[in-house]
């Protein structure tokens, strides 16, 4: 699905009927980062009455709160339990594949029910790509490029040594 056919809606405006849905959420703890997940809409208790909100609202006891600035738009295929939360991505953040076994990694976070409000995220596909518990994901993906491209270097000048090998037993 392009942005295109399915463009962002403003929470606030239009909000979404029950079932599954595609939020796009300021993050609370990563200044200038947008967080991508997957989440229901669904009811909930709210003092005498029955809500319809997002599983990542905020009830204070009084009123139910959303974050400022939510977005949201149709969902794709996914499997998620009306109680969970999916991370879908980081916007703008392209992740590249993991040079150990060509996946592109996960990206996990250790607040799996508000990532929004998360501060601590790491990658993961195979037991070789797993990255270190970083603040901001965007950070995690210029140290894996760093790292990977220094790899490419050495893959190249080890094939440069070899032909000079070959070139001094004439
Ligand atoms: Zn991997």
């Amino acid at each position: 699905m392009s942005t295109s056919d399915n463009p962002w809606i403003d929470f606030p405006k239009t909000r979404p009927e029950k079932g599954l849905v595609e939020w796009r959420i300021p993050s609370l703890a990563v200044p200038g980062m947008v967080v991508l997940v997957a989440a229901h809409m669904r009811e909930r208790g709210a003092g005498f009455d029955t809500v319809l909100s997002p599983v990542f609202d905020y009830w204070d006891g009084y009123r139910v709160f959303v974050p400022a600035g939510l977005r949201w738009r149709k969902a794709g295929l996914y499997t998620i339990r009306t109680c969970d939360e999916k991370v879908i991505g980081i916007e703008g953040l392209d992740v590249a594949p993991c040079i150990y076994c060509g996946k592109i990694p996960e990206i996990q976070t250790y607040d799996q029910r508000s990532p929004h409000q998360s501060g601590a995220w790491r990658f993961q596909c195979c037991s070789w790509g797993i990255t270190p518990t970083m603040k901001d994901p965007r950070e995690i993906e210029k140290v894996r490029r760093k790292a990977f491209s220094r790899a490419a270097r050495y893959t190249c000048e080890s094939g440069d040594a070899a032909i000079a090998t070959r070139g001094e037993e004439k």
